[in-house]
């Protein structure tokens, strides 16, 4: 069967605009996650048996998204909240948005936390 189902109840499925949008296609949308502001890739159906062709897609999407917003990143694809509709979080390398991250020491010395 193929996807094309969509839940009203269903947070991404709604799509709601309340964050800015980086990118936008047939296969997936990509905004900033409203609980973790980091972009976030989502698929356009609801479910979670992506095509290896879409995934690869929006893998793609999500990469070219984060390389603009970060330095370094790597893809979070565990949906704690929603689990039953695709979605993936790009993340800064080294740690979780708001929650530590920050570039002090861009090499060697990791501990930089003085006095
Ligand atoms: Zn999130
Ligand atoms: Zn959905």
């Amino acid at each position: 069967m193929p996807p094309g189902e969509r839940h009203e109840t269903c947070l991404l499925c709604a799509a709601e605009r309340i964050t800015p949008w980086y990118h936008e296609d047939d296969v997936c949308w990509i905004a900033d996650c409203e609980i973790c502001a980091t972009p976030m890739v989502v698929w356009r159906w609801h479910g979670t048996d992506v095509p290896m062709d879409d995934h690869r897609h929006m893998m793609d999407r999500l990469a070219a998204v984060a390389g603009e917003v970060f330095d370094g990143h790597y893809v979070d694809d565990n949906m704690r909240n929603i689990p039953d509709h695709y979605h993936a979080h790009a993340r800064p390398r080294g740690g979780f948005f708001g929650h530590g991250f920050r570039r002090s020491t861009p090499a060697g010395n990791g501990d930089g936390e003085g006095s």
